[in-house]
């Protein structure tokens, strides 16, 4: 086993890291910008190394900072977390030719599914379903307009080198394809440095469905149950829950396998997910499949009870998986809220101090922050505060669970989007678990009150 690991990220996330790290008796190195040294994770780290000022690109994202530090510090591994470099295969790379282990899939694996039109057609090979659309790339307006034609309107141009929700387009008419097409190349281009986009029929109300994985190096797979991510804002995940309420075994089991397709297809090592879209007919099309830790990890970890990150730890040391797929258990029910400092209309970001701040406890409530009283919420970063994760025995507990958690959890100085968790969670079509991806954006537009 390593003897010490760097975190690569900061906020919640190097915190989770920090602590499986402790549990596995692993020295941590954080690494942190200028405008962070005050956090959370600097404090609990055995040490910590100032890579950059607060912009992240020389901080958090500045490779050559981050490998020396691991190099002054002897770390053996880096843990990459979620965000900045984690989809980053040149990072990955340069990590494995400094000898240092990348807690993380292998450089070409991150690289195929990082290009989200080769990671259709990898899947398109090995039978996994995919949703109808281009085989690759879309480069002119002909091309675009076949395509559309043969799957019929509305269809989603995508970047293949898109993520966090962005870099899509959703045209409904021949007419408004060929300036969307260029408008999202360009859009692309700047967002991500890469023009390349591609096509997809778009679902009008679909569920996103994901499967977790997890695979050693010894090519052990195991899949551990779906999460329902269809609460989303502007194609951001705000809600999750594990299991989805529309999933049946029948159908878990077809996820399972074309999830394991979808790793033996790309050759897939460590922690993992492989993303759906199921639509009214329960039929499921992969959309794409990400590389690293996510956000919504701990509700699979509340079902399973298998600690997601500790893995990903021990494959990185080249050991075993030590259960078979017949092993895994999933009980009970779990949600998971994201507490963002934003304005919870209007999603605008919310910086500021935390002037007063309550967290909810009980049996079956985890809190997933590195915030406290009288830290500040800069605003370079991602406007992740905190995540509220429930678990119990039934949905309908959980739900209650969850209502009595947000009820008592306190967030003063900023606006966070905690009022409306509290909306959503009262709603009866939520409630009976009847909604699509387009949820949130309706029930927005439906409120009467204002949110507080
Ligand atoms: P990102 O990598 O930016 O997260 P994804 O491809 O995972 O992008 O899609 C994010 C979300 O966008 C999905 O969960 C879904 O809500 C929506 N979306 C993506 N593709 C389609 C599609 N073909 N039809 C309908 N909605 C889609």
């Amino acid at each position: 086993m390593f003897k010490k690991i760097l975190i690569a990220n900061r906020g919640e996330i190097a915190l989770r890291v920090i602590r499986a790290c402790r549990e596995l008796g692993i020295q941590t190195v954080a690494i942190h910008s200028e405008a962070d040294a005050a956090s959370l994770h600097v404090r609990l780290a055995d040490e910590s190394v100032c890579v950059g000022p607060a912009d992240a690109t020389l901080s958090y994202r500045n490779i050559p900072n981050i490998l020396s530090a691991a190099e002054i510090t002897g770390a053996e591994a880096i843990h990459p977390g979620y965000g900045f470099l984690a989809e980053n295969s040149h990072f990955a790379e340069v990590c494995e030719s400094a000898g240092i282990k990348f807690i993380g899939p292998f450089p070409e694996c991150i690289s195929l599914m990082g290009d989200k039109a080769k990671a259709r057609e990898t899947m398109m090979r090995k039978g996994v379903p995919v949703i109808p659309g281009s085989e690759g790339k879309v480069t002119n307006e002909k091309e675009a307009i076949e395509i559309a034609k043969k799957i019929g309107y509305p269809v989603i141009v995508k970047a293949v080198a898109g993520g966090g929700g962005r870099g899509m387009r959703v045209v409904h008419r021949q007419e408004d394809l060929a300036k969307s097409l260029q408008t999202a190349q360009m859009e692309a281009k700047t967002a991500f440095g890469d023009d390349g986009v591609y096509i997809e029929k778009y679902f009008i109300d679909p569920r996103h469905i994901e499967v977790q994985v997890l695979a050693d190096e010894k090519g052990k797979v195991i899949y551990l149950g779906e999460r329902d991510c269809s609460i989303q804002r502007r194609h951001q995940k705000l809600i999750e829950e594990s299991p989805s309420p529309v999933v049946d075994d029948r159908l878990r089991r077809e996820l399972g396998r074309a999830a394991l397709d979808a790793v033996s297809a790309s050759h897939y090592v460590n922690a993992g997910t492989v993303e759906f879209l199921l639509d009214k007919d329960h039929n499921f099309y992969f959309i794409e499949m990400n590389t690293r830790i996510q956000v919504e990890h701990p509700i699979t970890e509340m079902v399973s009870g298998i600690d997601l990150v500790k893995e990903q730890i021990k494959i990185a040391a080249g050991r075993s998986l030590e259960f078979k797929q017949s092993q895994v258990k999933l009980r009970g029910h779990s949600f998971e809220c994201r507490i963002n400092a934003e304005d919870p209309e209007k999603f605008t970001p919310s910086p500021g101090t935390i002037t007063s701040f309550h967290l909810p406890g009980g049996p079956g409530v985890r809190v997933d922050s590195a915030i406290y009283l009288n830290g500040v919420v800069t605003p370079y970063y991602d406007s992740l505060i905190a995540k509220l994760i429930v678990h119990a025995g039934t949905r309908d507990e959980a739900i209650a669970k969850m209502r009595g958690a947000l009820s008592e959890f306190v967030v003063e100085g900023i606006k966070t989007t905690l009022p409306l968790h509290k909306r959503v969670f009262d709603d009866p079509a939520f409630i009976k678990g009847r909604f699509s991806t387009n949820f949130l954006e309706r029930f927005l537009s439906s409120l009467s009150l204002p949110l507080q």
